[in-house]
């Protein structure tokens, strides 16, 4: 690639405050493996906004952007058309341009299979156990019950969420076993049957201390951890479980695996993973703030 020229196809992020992503290190990088003629950039869009950035993306032409917080389910009906995935979760963070038509996708889901997968656990007929019902909750819901979990158990502090997350199991696939919770309850028996364990809420971020939504006497050695928190690297969760002996692992794999989901999506080429991940890895030594993507 010799830079940006009148044939150079945009694609890029919108997200409210975005003061910190990753997202265009990693695409730019691919874009250039690839000798792809494309360029990603951020675009702040504050949610007063949304709507005419979405019309925005019509009028300029733009390939496709990233959604991330806090546009992820507003800008559903904002668009032409959604992939099942994104009806199933209610969510997009990937927009492509199909000949004017704005289709919205969700490659967090996908992106945490690949990456579970890649790590080596087959959640077919297994046991899960998630907490937080929030969007990304969902995602890894609507993952797990596509490959195949034999029982779900989802955790929250509200039960309601905790049900919404339930309606999208049940919808994704309808033979699953799912149990809705809220941490309140007595979890000992659904942690101890629980092969894996995914958090998917910030609990584990630097403003939330050791604070550990597993109580550290139900984590054992089979248990497959996985944390979507990236950073820091290693978490109060991912430590005490590898204390204990189990194996567990961080969010990094799923923003590298949804980022390339969507670049496929993108340039209908495959991505080349293993130098996003490069990337990724070096903005966040480098001191690059992390944002959602
Ligand atoms: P979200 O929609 O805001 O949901 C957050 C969830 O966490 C909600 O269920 C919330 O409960 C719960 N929660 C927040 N604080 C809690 C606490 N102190 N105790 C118990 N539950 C708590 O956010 P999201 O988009 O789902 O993201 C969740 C996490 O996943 C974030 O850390 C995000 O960075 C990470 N993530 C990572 C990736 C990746 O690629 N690795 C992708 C997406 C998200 P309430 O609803 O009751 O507030």
């Amino acid at each position: 690639m010799n830079g940006i020229t009148g044939t150079t196809k945009i694609t890029g992020i919108i997200g409210y405050p975005l003061t910190y992503t990753l997202s265009p290190l990693m695409h730019n990088r691919a874009f250039n493996i690839r000798n792809l003629d494309y360029v990603y950039v951020p675009f702040v869009v504050e949610p007063k906004n949304l709507k005419n950035a979405v019309e925005g993306l019509r009028a300029l032409n733009i390939k496709g952007v990233n959604v991330t917080m806090p546009h992820k389910e507003a800008v559903l009906s904002l668009l032409d058309g959604l992939s099942e995935q994104s009806k199933l979760i209610g969510a997009v963070n990937t927009i492509n341009n199909e000949d004017g038509h704005l289709i919205g996708y969700n490659t967090d889901s996908t992106g945490f299979l690949n990456s579970l997968v890649e790590e080596g656990f087959d959640p077919a007929d297994k046991t899960a156990v998630i907490l937080g019902t929030g969007g990304a909750a969902k995602a890894v819901a609507v993952a797990l019950a596509q490959a195949g979990a034999r029982e779900i158990a989802v955790i929250g502090r509200s039960a309601e969420k905790a049900q919404a997350v339930k309606t999208s199991i049940a919808v994704a696939n309808r033979y699953i076993l799912v149990k809705t919770l809220t941490f309140q309850e007595n979890l000992a028996d659904i942690f101890k049957k629980g092969e894996l364990i995914v958090n998917a809420t910030p609990v584990g971020m630097k403003e939330s201390g050791d604070l550990l939504l597993v109580p550290l006497k139900y984590i054992n050695a089979a248990h497959f951890i996985y944390d979507l928190i990236y950073t820091p690297e290693e978490t109060a969760l991912i430590k005490a479980a590898r204390e204990k002996g189990a194996r567990a692992v961080n969010g990094l794999g799923m923003l590298v695996h949804q980022a390339a989901e969507a670049f496929k999506i993108w340039t209908g080429v495959s991505a080349p993973i293993d130098e996003m991940r490069q990337a990724l890895i070096h903005g966040l030594k480098s001191g690059e703030q992390p944002g959602n993507v």
